[in-house]
């Protein structure tokens, strides 16, 4: 144990992007293996190189910079997701639309019916049901 903490002594360790890299690679090496296709699984090994690459490095200061562009780039695909959804489902309370004018998202109570929406940003009307 002690020799394993004087390897990794100065180090980077884990972060998020190397779990990030692992589950891709975990995820690659199962399609692979579903689908018998060989070359990805070659493939799926490259993440979880590059992820122990990152644990054993001792540019830390490289590797959190990488990490915080990843970090970056991972909330805005979660901001993404999360605004495709509520546009396409909305929550219980409340519907999303797009005004067909500016594209400004406007939020509607549901279940009022066909109303007509006006935009606070354009003033253009346009009906939806909710
Ligand atoms: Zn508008």
């Amino acid at each position: 144990m002690n020799q394993i903490r004087k390897f990794m002594y100065g180090r980077y360790g884990f972060d998020q992007f190397t779990r990030a890299l692992v589950v891709m690679s975990l995820i690659l090496s199962l399609i692979s293996t579903f689908l018998r296709f060989n070359l990805l699984s070659m493939l799926s090994y490259l993440p979880f190189v590059y992820a122990l690459f990152r644990i054993l490095s001792k540019n830390i200061a490289k590797r959190t910079q990488e990490n915080m562009k990843y970090c970056k780039m991972a909330n805005q695909c979660k901001k993404m997701f999360n605004d495709i959804k509520l546009s396409l489902v909305g929550t219980k309370t409340h519907k999303y639309f797009k005004c067909v004018h500016c594209k400004q998202s406007i939020r509607v109570p549901r279940g009022k019916g066909k109303i007509s929406i006006t935009c606070p940003k354009c003033k253009t009307e346009f009906i939806r049901r909710t």
